[in-house]
């Protein structure tokens, strides 16, 4: 594979941007592809050369790159203006739209990204409940604003995982491993009435992809109504992408508050809050918790979501759904012909695969896996014109543009792959 061009660009990116990119992850080693063009399933680099694409922007294109649909609705919306400082009907559209989705959605703010959507969120909980208190997850991502860059330190209040993170910061953000029902009970006796609300990912998308057991979301829902302390389902990858009323539709567990991001953009730049309406209503102007944004319900991200959501129907669901099932038995087939030890996580078109014989049920145990085979799978796959993203710790995405064309090349490639480890 010819990489000249980009070789070429990375080389003097690394003079302008820091490390050569806009985001931490997308600097993988010797240096990232330069994206021309994406298309469907596709990524088109500078050099010509084409990836399946399984990172899919790290989850917002569920329908494809370039969706011939969002294009077309895109460039109206595009002559009629992209930032008003003015409201206009198609956010009371959208918000509908959520509403009638989303079991705890009963009214809606909407923000720029995930990041912007979770640090609303807790100021939101931390507001209304008169607390300072958080519980996150170990290893758990919500975005990189400073309450939540804390990763590990079980039961204790994090250690920022940043420099220019104050500890004052992280403080009051208590860490706890996923899936483990005494650490919550634990916490929570020891700061009675002290503890705004519970963080989660309902599937941890940023481990790699860590499914609740049974019965935990269940636990928390219970254990949060007891203790007057506000649940908040962190969907930023989950809405939209697990059924049409994400996560807590699928699981059957309605939250206080959910974030959202990514997929609801349609490909345009977005976050929400939603909620409970006596919650949700106490933000300004109608109640008294500041949060504002110049780009907030901008036309272009509210009409690219408001396309999106059409499109993302029942049907649209099931055969993403099959498609994921495909994948998985393909890779489960040649793994398990391999003899090699793995735990292939998946959830609709969320997937994971993790080399180890050991179970993976939360942080610790994802940190068990083999992390250079890990690596190795995907620079093999990357050879091979196959892109996931460049980390254990991140999830594998299906969009609607994946044919089963797609997904046999990329079940070739992964056989390539695993017979390497
Ligand atoms: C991506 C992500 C965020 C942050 O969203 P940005 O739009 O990147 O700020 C927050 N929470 C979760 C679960 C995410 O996956």
């Amino acid at each position: 594979m010819n990489n000249e061009k980009s070789k070429k660009i990375y080389e003097e990116s690394v003079n302008y941007l820091p490390g050569g990119v806009d985001s931490p992850i997308r600097a993988f080693k010797p240096y990232p592809f330069f994206v021309e063009k994406a298309e469907g399933s596709k990524l088109i680099d500078v050099d010509g050369n084409e990836y399946i694409d399984y990172c899919l922007g790290y989850g917002p294109l569920i329908l494809g790159h370039a969706n011939e649909v969002i294009v077309e609705e895109s460039k109206k919306q595009l002559e009629l203006g992209t930032a008003y400082g003015v409201p206009s009907e198609k956010e009371v559209l959208l918000a509908k739209e959520v509403i009638d989705r989303v079991p705890c959605a009963e009214m809606v703010r909407f923000v720029n990204s995930g990041t912007e959507a979770t640090m609303s969120a807790i100021r939101l909980a931390r507001g209304v409940t008169n607390r300072d208190k958080i519980i996150k997850f170990e290893g758990a991502y919500h975005g990189a604003h400073d309450a939540v860059l804390v990763k590990g330190g079980s039961g204790l209040a994090g250690k920022p995982d940043s420099p220019g993170v104050p500890e004052d910061a992280t403080k009051n953000t208590i860490i706890v491993p996923f899936n483990n029902k005494e650490a919550i009970c634990e916490v929570i006796n020891e700061n009675k009435d002290e503890i705004a609300c519970i963080i989660l990912e309902p599937i941890m998308g940023n481990v790699g992809c860590i499914p609740p057991k049974e019965g935990f979301l269940e636990f928390l829902r219970e254990i949060t109504e007891e203790n007057n302390i506000i649940l908040i389902f962190d969907e930023v990858i989950t809405g939209f992408r697990l059924s049409k009323g994400g996560a807590q539709e699928y699981y059957k567990i309605t939250p206080d508050l959910v974030t959202f991001g990514k997929i609801l953009g349609g490909g345009f730049p977005i976050g929400a809050i939603a909620g409970k309406r006596e919650y949700v209503e106490q933000f300004a102007p109608s109640g008294s918790i500041y949060q504002a944004g110049t780009f907030s319900g901008n036309p272009m991200s509210i009409n690219g979501g408001l396309t999106a959501l059409k499109l993302l129907d029942d049907k649209f669901y099931k055969d993403l759904h099959d498609k994921g099932e495909y994948l998985r038995n393909g890779m489960k087939n040649i793994l398990t012909d391999l003899n090699i030890d793995f735990q292939l996580h998946g959830v609709e078109s969320m997937t994971q695969v993790y080399f180890t014989d050991k179970e993976v049920y939360d942080y610790e145990t994802a940190k068990l896996a083999d992390a250079d085979g890990f690596l190795k799978y995907f620079n093999t796959l990357l050879e091979n014109g196959v892109f996931i993203a460049p980390s254990q710790y991140e999830c594998g995405f299906l969009s609607g543009k994946h044919t089963i064309e797609d997904l046999d090349k990329t079940l070739e490639a992964m056989e390539l792959a695993f017979k390497k480890l």
